[in-house]
């Protein structure tokens, strides 16, 4: 059967406020469908008990209530959980589950693949198929958190996620317009509710989309994917360095607004022999001053074919001596759940190729 009824899940407040006044329904109805859509994950107007039924037949006609659906799991030993979520079209997308003492966080996806092709990441290797719709973006949060509160976790825990980052597959800057609609839907009072400070969105380094992003006043944090301190080793394996160089980037940085106690977070994922030097430590530390901003520093995480490796512990612990030495904070992010390949673009490319 064709679906004709609307995706409600497509809709802002204002627009649905329109569409029901529209139908001949009360304005307070918004405020109580996106409290049941948002709040109380319902994931059908029957749940809505605070309507009539008469109502709910009528919105039920009128609106479809669509989710992702839950194809796989996987809880890794660290408790990092990863779920594999089919779209309606039949492409899959991934998020993971990171707990830590007092927080649990989300990272998302923006992308069905990515079509920067940076060279250590399997995303990146694996080409482009489409962009996410907004809906599709805030509903990895919504159908995550309903598997937890209906105990799909285990070990009894039923949880709240506390912190959004994204920074599954996909560059999110370079689908701007739906990702800012899933942020505003995340953020907003009446959807998810998140305070911009507990949500984090990755880039690669798109320049005139952060401009955007300092200029959406979403205030969420922002975070680039710096990878190196050298135009020429950056371009090689971040081929958006080529029509962003870092000069740029950096300068966008400097004009990113801030609000007092945020900080820029640059992430450097360090391959062996390619950025991992003391002279390469050095150089980033110049290259940052005067910016506000924290360094994570991530071991390379590989995978099946790809060309680089990971640096050795005490290389890792020299660069960051050197960055803390120049004052920066420097924690080493180890990739959570490498026991059940819970890195960016694995799980997808597990299940898929059947490997
Ligand atoms: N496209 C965005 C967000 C997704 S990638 C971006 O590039 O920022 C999220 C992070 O994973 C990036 O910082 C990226 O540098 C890092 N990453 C990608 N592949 C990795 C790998 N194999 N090992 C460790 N980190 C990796
Ligand atoms: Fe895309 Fe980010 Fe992977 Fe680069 S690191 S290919 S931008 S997902």
């Amino acid at each position: 059967m064709v679906e004709t009824r609307q995706n409600i899940k497509t809709f802002t407040f204002a627009d649905l406020s329109a569409e029901l006044k529209a139908m001949g329904l009360k304005k307070y109805r918004a405020r109580q469908i996106f409290d049941w859509l948002y709040r109380k994950l319902a994931g059908s107007f029957d749940e809505m008990t605070n309507i009539s039924k008469d109502e709910r037949a009528l919105l039920a006609n009128h609106f479809a209530i669509p989710s992702l659906t839950v194809l796989y799991t996987d809880v890794s030993a660290d408790g990092t959980m990863k779920f594999l979520f089919g779209l309606e079209d039949g492409h899959t997308i991934e998020s993971v589950l990171i707990p830590d003492k007092d927080r649990l966080t989300l990272c998302i996806s923006s992308q069905v693949g990515c079509s920067q092709g940076c060279r250590f990441c399997l995303t990146g290797s694996g080409g482009f198929e489409r962009n996410l719709k907004a809906w599709e973006i805030a509903d990895q949060v919504l159908t995550a958190e309903k598997y937890l509160e209906t105990g799909g976790y285990g070990r009894g825990i039923k949880r709240r996620i506390t912190n959004i980052v994204l920074m599954g597959m996909g560059e999110p800057l370079a689908n701007f317009d739906e990702v800012a609609a899933a942020l505003r839907l995340i953020t907003v009072e009446h959807g998810l509710g998140f305070s911009g400070r507990r949500v984090t969105l990755s880039t690669a380094g798109l320049v005139p989309g952060i401009d955007r992003l300092g200029k959406s006043r979403l205030g969420i944090n922002l975070a680039v994917s710096l990878n190196s301190a050298a135009d020429e080793v950056r371009s090689r394996i971040m081929p958006i360095n080529r029509r962003y160089p870092m000069k740029e980037l950096l300068s966008a940085c400097r004009r990113y607004p801030l609000k007092p106690r945020q900080r820029i977070t640059f992430e450097y994922v360090m391959l062996k022999g390619v950025n991992d030097s003391e002279q390469d430590a050095h150089r980033l530390a110049r290259l940052l001053k005067g910016i506000r901003c924290k360094i994570n520093l991530i071991p390379f995480n590989p995978f099946p074919g790809s060309a680089f490796e990971r640096p050795d512990e005490d290389t890792v612990a020299r660069f960051q001596k050197i960055l803390l030495g120049h004052h920066y904070t420097a924690p080493i992010r180890e990739s959570r759940g490498r026991d059940i390949s819970a890195a960016c673009g694995q799980l997808r490319e597990r299940t898929t190729r059947g490997g």
